[in-house]
């Protein structure tokens, strides 16, 4: 059974995730896309949010699980028994960060590789804070999300952003 990993804050999924998921789960028996929970960063979602919008975006991909961890990446791996980890790549300026992560990830546990996905063209200038700007000041964000979810999250950042 080989098992990928799409790591990710996923704050919220955008298309430009949702494409690589689908690609990963043609080429692997399993792909967990896990939400991290990264302890220096305030994401608009909560874990569990993130991770409901992704069940829902992902419900109709069999291979394709959800889950959320806030430890380390390579240690999970371990434990799951995944052999690889899928990144996005939108752009050389993604490269450098990833390229850094996948060395560490590798020293921490050489039995696990990073590959590295590029983006569809259509989704290359997407990215989960876009959405939430736009979102912020009203704009139609229907074309970056996944079906199903829009409403949701338009609605959920509105609210909040009222509260403040
Ligand atoms: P970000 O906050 O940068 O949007 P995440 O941490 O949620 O991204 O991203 C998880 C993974 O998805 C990363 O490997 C990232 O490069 C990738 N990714 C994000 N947006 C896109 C996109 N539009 N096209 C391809 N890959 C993407």
């Amino acid at each position: 059974m080989r098992i990928a990993i799409c790591p990710g804050s996923f704050d919220p999924v955008t298309k430009g995730h949702l494409d690589i998921i689908e690609r990963s789960a043609k080429l692997f028996d399993i792909v967990i896309v896990l939400v991290m929970i990264n302890p220096n960063k305030t994401p608009s979602f909560t874990a569990q949010e993130r991770a409901d919008f992704l069940r829902i975006a992902t419900k109709n991909i069999p291979n394709v699980k959800v889950d959320s961890y806030s430890g380390l990446l390579a240690e999970y791996a371990h434990n799951t028994g995944a052999c690889t980890i899928i990144k996005g790549l939108r752009a050389v300026t993604d490269f450098e960060f990833e390229f850094q992560q996948a060395l560490t990830n590798k020293k921490l546990n050489p039995e696990l590789e990073t590959m590295f996905v590029i983006t569809d063209p259509k989704y290359m200038y997407l990215s989960s804070s876009m959405v939430r700007q736009v979102a912020y000041f009203g704009g139609d964000v229907s074309d970056f999300l996944p079906d199903g979810i829009c409403e949701d999250i338009v609605k959920r950042l509105t609210q909040r952003q009222t509260k403040e």
